[in-house]
This record gives C-alpha cells, structure tokens and sequence, in this order.
C-alpha cells in the first residue's frame, strides 16, 4: 500500500463562466488528470495546459450543460475517457463512455473513488468523494450553507441524498460547483439566527470574500453544524420551520423559503 501522504494528488480549482468553479485533479503517480465536470471547456483545457497536465478523464456530476456542456469539446481536443450519470447522455446529448449511477468505487491511480448517488437537484446526480484525500466533488448537490435547487427530485429524496453526503467524515473538503456561499449565509442567518456556529462561520465568509478569495472548499464538519440543510432534523430548526418533528417537511420548507428569499 502507497502511502497516501506521499501519494497525495494535486488539485487546481479556477473560475468557470460567471460563478462555476472549475476542477482538475492531477495524479502525479499515474499521470491522469481529471476535469470535474465541463462548466467551459476552453478554459479548463488551458488550465491543463499551463500546469502540463495531460488531461485523461471527465467525471460529470450530473447533466446541466454548466457541468457537462464542455465534455464534447474536450473529448475532441484529447481524447479522454468520460465518466458520468446516464442523464448526461439522455438529457444533453453530451458524450458519456462509463455510466456511473452511484454505488460504485473505481480507482484513480491507487486513490479509490467512491460514486454517490444523490438524487434532488436532478434525479442522476452523482457525487466523487475520494477518502484518503479527505476531498469530495459534490456538484451541485451541496454548498457551502446551502443546497442546490430540486429541479427534478421530491423532498424526501433530496434529504436523503443530504444525509449521505453528511455521513462522511467531518473533515472532509467539499468541493462545490457554485460560489454561492455569501448569498446563502444571508438566508441561513435568517432561518437560524442564534446559531453561533453559523455566526462564525459567517464572519469568516466575509472576510474571505472581502479580500475577493473563494470560501470553497467548505468542511463538512463546519457545515454540519452551520448549514441549515443539514438541520432539519434539529429539533430547534423543525419547530421554527413547520412547528412539527418531521425533518423531510423541515427540508421542504427550508427550500421553498430559500426559493423565494
Ligand atoms: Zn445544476
């Protein structure tokens, strides 16, 4: 067995289209380099080709054409192998060589991945979450203080989905597709206000951004106790949210409120 800290893989995190957040994730030791997701394929490309690294694979989160619209292009400029929910190739159209519907674990060079299946945003969504680097791509499932919109999935499903997503480790980095994260402290603040982890967080948040630096990678473990996504089974947040005990109603009305504030 590698040891992973002297395996470790390089990551490059850039800014797509208006607030996307571009990946690649380099394996020094095999040589892969990864895209994740396509938001814009030319700049990822010269991304790859600043650092000199050959770019191999695209792993796709799920089939909006900010995540996967540059895969053709892509495939054309390098041949790579894609990755990716059936939903790319159905909905977009887009190139798809492996289909992944979560559950299972590949390897990047000797790193596992792990595919999570985390319907509600759309209903083929999938997540990357790599172990031994603490990393997860988590697309447009989770933000930072937030979640995406349920576009295609119900309330129950989504909470579900979130649930898997809070079972990793508490030190977990989560890499999300948006930089959404100051407009969602403003609504956690407002469904959560005497929340003094969120408070923190928030002033931190600030303070990044201020200095125009990205809050993502977010932790997992900070988000447990900040996001309100990952409350409504606190029982505090169920009583202002619906007055009941029902975490899947808590979600819902967290994410209508959040869809209109
Ligand atoms: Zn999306």
């Amino acid at each position: 067995m590698p040891n992973p800290s002297q395996n470790a893989l390089e990551l490059s995190m850039f800014s797509c289209l208006s607030d996307n957040y571009g990946y690649l994730i380099h394996d020094p030791v095999s040589g892969e380099t990864v895209a994740i997701d396509t938001p814009d394929a030319n700049t990822i490309l010269k991304e790859a080709e600043k650092r000199d690294w050959r770019l191999t694979q695209i792993w796709n989160t799920h089939w909006h054409p900010d995540h996967a619209g540059g895969n053709e292009a892509i495939k054309t400029a390098t041949g790579c192998h894609i990755s990716g929910p059936q939903e790319v190739a159905s909905k977009l159209e887009a190139p798809v060589d492996n289909v992944l519907s979560g559950g299972e674990v590949f390897k990047l060079g000797s790193h596992d991945v792990h595919v999570l299946a985390t319907p509600g945003h759309t209903l083929g969504h999938i997540v990357y979450h790599i172990p031994d680097q603490n990393i997860a791509f988590v697309g447009d499932t989770l933000f930072a203080l937030g979640c995406g919109r349920m576009f295609e999935g119900q309330p129950d499903i989504f909470w579900k989905s979130l649930q898997k997503l809070r079972d990793m480790p508490d030190d977990t980095k989560i890499y999300c597709a948006h930089e959404y994260t100051q407009a969602n402290l403003a609504f956690a603040l407002s469904v959560d206000p005497d929340n003094p982890d969120l408070q923190a967080y928030g002033e931190t948040i600030n303070d990044k951004r201020g200095r125009g630096e990205p809050t993502i990678p977010a932790t997992l473990g900070t988000e447990k106790r900040a996001n309100p996504f990952l409350r409504a089974d606190i029982t505090d947040m169920q009583s202002r949210m619906t007055g009941g005990m029902d975490a899947v109603a808590t979600f819902a009305e967290l994410r209508k409120r959040k869809d209109n504030f």
